[in-house]
């Protein structure tokens, strides 16, 4: 080890010997400085409790044993004839048998003599004790020998187990961030949480934190060091956040007064009256829109909520206002959605909003370009060129432009843009998102972002803290709750009967099968998964022949999916049958019956937004959940699908659901492990992002350069 100064940003090369399978493993997971590896915390820990010689095995036990493998051969099960593997292990203390339930490779994949690390139930029988179907892994230790980490005397300890990847073990990592704290000359004195913060919430320092995380000694060192390094993930993103937002405020942006009797003009067009939710929105936003610094707003509300109608009355409000005091044109609207599919279904949304105005609305897509009114049909929209549209959006003569990602590209440009509505936002990066934004000249629009997605406050909170939030949790008067049902096979049958009445009174149904176009990892899922084309051949042949089945996938060409949805809206196709392309947004009343195969593979908001595509008339609808697995999880989770009143609930059910640290969890969220931990805990959110708000505030960061260091070197949390 160097000692001659070690801190945070010092690389890990030079520091101590890595051999090049180390070496490139590091890189892989992108561990190269000192913080990179001293932030990698144990998954978990395993106690010294735990860990038992076999002497001490007591039947009934989940025991952990490390010991000698002997004795290693297949064979075939006495009775059953189920091919099997056996073996032995041996430690200083005694012997213990080992077998494994169709499991014969083991056999041959293990080698005899070597030391192993086994972890399972120990029952006891006429040969004496015996484990069936451990878990096995190769070990470079044992505990109880050598250099132990579990020192005699020592009634309990907590063996830290790293996430371990090829070419590195769990042991290296204990031992080389044992070594660098354990190092004199490590500096760590700019502790990047301000010191009276850390007092607040009886925190501990960094330094304590670190070697707490990484070599506790007992429970509460684990449980401390954690909160700490929670609270210090939310509270970067947070400081992040708030200061892109604070940035972004500082711009100027047109002053929308919002006139009463104008906004009066489209409600009572409407054809409804708004939700109290609806109205309760609208008002912050018309509010937003006074100011003359920029609005960044997060309209959240479920499926069916009228999210469109709202950003529809806002949008109507910002274009019946002339630009700059003048008494001609219109001030611009930008509304970008993920999908094509979704565009079209806007644009023509936004027309039937603005008919009786005198505004023009235009379609911007990869693939087309569409303007309201024709000028030979003024009730109907027209195709035209993208030269054409581009020129009438820098003029200013379309006031409201619908698009996709086409919407942000440079050659885009507009006139006076002064409100920007995203869509389903979590599917644009902040990137793009930006991009949108700096289309303005001098004045930056006012931003609103809608989302469906159904994400816990403690998480909306944190990816979404540059925004202020709006909620629309209130479904409009007449709906009735989606009746949702998990269909085992034999129930199968019973179902389609039950489906068909809905079709004889002329509804219609979308069958989703699980996505074919992703590799998947798992062959033999991939075999058993329907896919959504064999589907629908399945379902016109043998259990709908007398209505028609439309099919639309991802891979079909923008002009087919429109076609095929064309004919669904108009009630030609009966049963759509699709991959999840249909996930967002799609609007046919007419549909109220929803089948998804392979239900566990979705995850419980994407079902819950695939179940919204038939809350949209007040029709009964139905939700049936096809699944053939048997995984007590996977229905714990479809079952909290069958009782959570509403998207929020939902969410809330399926954070508690996800198991601790889950991987896959952070990952989709684009939060580390401790984040996931913190936003279990609305008061340590709420905390996190009210010290980053005075700290803000304050306009002092400047005091702490730790801090704006921190800040400036952090990646961002991804939104994708
Ligand atoms: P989302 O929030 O999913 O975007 P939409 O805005 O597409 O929902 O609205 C879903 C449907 O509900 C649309 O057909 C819309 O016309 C209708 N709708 C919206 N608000 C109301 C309301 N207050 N009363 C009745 N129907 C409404
Ligand atoms: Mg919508």
């Amino acid at each position: 080890m160097v000692s001659n100064g070690v801190n945070l940003s010092t690389p890990l090369e030079g520091l101590f010997r890595i051999n090049v399978k180390q070496k490139r493993a590091l890189e892989r997971m992108k561990l190269l400085t000192v913080r990179d590896l001293l932030y990698h915390f144990p998954a978990r820990y395993e106690s010294s409790t735990d860990v038992k010689q076999i002497k001490d095995l007591v039947k009934g036990d989940q025991a952990i044993v490390y010991g000698t493998l002997k004795s290693l051969k297949t064979k075939k099960a006495f009775l059953t004839k189920v091919p099997m593997a056996e073996g032995s292990l041996v430690d200083d203390t005694g012997t213990l048998k080992l077998t494994w339930f169709n499991q014969p490779f083991i056999a041959k994949t293990f080698k005899e003599g070597v030391l192993v690390k086994i972890v399972g139930k120990v029952s006891e029988g006429k040969y004496g004790k015996s484990i069936s179907n451990p878990e096995i892994s190769y070990s470079d230790e044992s505990p109880f020998q050598g250099n132990s980490l579990f020192k005699e005397g020592t009634s309990s300890f907590f063996l830290p187990i790293y996430p371990e990847t090829r070419g590195i073990t769990s042991r290296w990592f204990f031992h080389a961030i044992s070594k660098i704290l354990s190092d004199e000359s490590l500096a760590l004195k700019d502790d990047p949480i301000p010191e009276d913060i850390l007092k607040k919430y009886n925190l501990p320092t960094q330094k304590t934190a670190l070697v707490w995380i990484h070599t506790p000694q007992k429970h509460s060192h684990i449980e401390a060091s954690k909160k700490r390094f929670s609270f210090e993930e939310i509270f970067f993103i947070q400081l992040k956040r708030l200061s892109i937002k604070k940035e972004y405020e500082k711009n100027p942006a047109f002053k929308i007064p919002a006139d009463k009797e104008v906004l009066t003009r489209f409600l009572d067009k409407l054809g409804f009256p708004l939700t109290g939710a609806q109205s309760k929105s609208l008002k912050q936003i018309l509010g937003d829109l006074k100011k003359d610094s920029p609005m960044s707003r997060l309209l959240e509300g479920d499926v069916g909520s009228g999210k469109t109608a709202v950003s529809a009355a806002a949008a109507y409000a910002v274009t019946h206002t002339h630009p700059d005091g003048k008494d001609f044109g219109h001030l611009q609207v930008a509304y970008m959605v993920p999908t094509e599919i979704l565009a079209r279904q806007h644009f023509e949304s936004f027309i039937a909003y603005f008919k009786n105005s005198p505004i023009n609305v235009g379609l911007i897509t990869g693939s087309e370009c569409r303007k309201f009114p024709s000028k030979i049909d003024p009730e109907g929209h027209t195709h035209i060129s993208r030269a054409q549209l581009l020129k009438w959006v820098e003029n200013g003569e379309i006031p409201i432009l619908v698009g996709t990602h086409a919407l942000i590209q440079d050659k885009v440009k507009f006139k006076h843009l002064a409100l920007v509505i995203i869509d389903e936002q979590h599917r644009f990066g902040v990137m793009q998102r930006g991009k949108l934004a700096k289309k303005g000249d001098k004045e930056v629009p006012h931003l609103l972002s809608m989302t469906a997605t159904p994400i816990p406050r403690t998480l909306a909170l944190t990816l979404y803290g540059d925004l202020d939030l709006s909620v629309v949790d209130e479904l409009p008067k007449g709906r009735k709750p989606i009746i949702t049902k998990i269909v085992a096979p034999v129930d199968r049958k019973a179902t389609y009967e039950k489906i068909k009445e809905e079709l004889k009174e002329g509804r219609q149904v979308y069958v989703i099968c699980p996505r074919i176009d992703e590799p998947d990892p798992d062959k033999e899922t991939a075999l058993r998964v329907k896919s959504a084309k064999e589907e629908a051949k399945r379902l016109q042949k043998e259990i709908f022949p007398e209505y028609n089945v439309g099919l639309v996938h991802s891979k079909l060409k923008p002009k087919d999916k429109e076609e095929v949805m064309d004919e669904f809206t108009k009630g030609e196709v009966d049963i759509l049958t699709a991959t999840s392309v249909i996930e967002v947004g799609v609007n046919v009343p007419n549909a109220t019956t929803i089948i998804i195969e392979g239900a566990e593979r979705f995850g419980l908001a994407q079902l819950h937004q695939l179940r919204g595509r038939v809350l949209r008339s007040n029709h009964q609808a139905y939700c049936y959940l096809f699944s053939d697995s048997k995984n007590e999880k996977s229905h714990e989770r479809l079952r909290a699908l069958t009782e959570a009143k509403n998207g929020f609930e939902l969410a809330e059910l399926d954070l508690s659901l996800r198991g601790e640290g889950t991987l896959s969890g952070a990952k989709q969220w684009g939060l580390g492990d401790m984040g996931m931990e913190a936003i279990k805990n609305i008061k340590m959110v709420e905390a996190a992002r009210n010290e980053a708000q005075t700290l803000i505030e304050s306009g002092d960061l400047g005091r702490y350069p730790a801090i704006k260091k921190h800040i400036e070197e952090r990646h961002d949390v991804h939104f994708e």
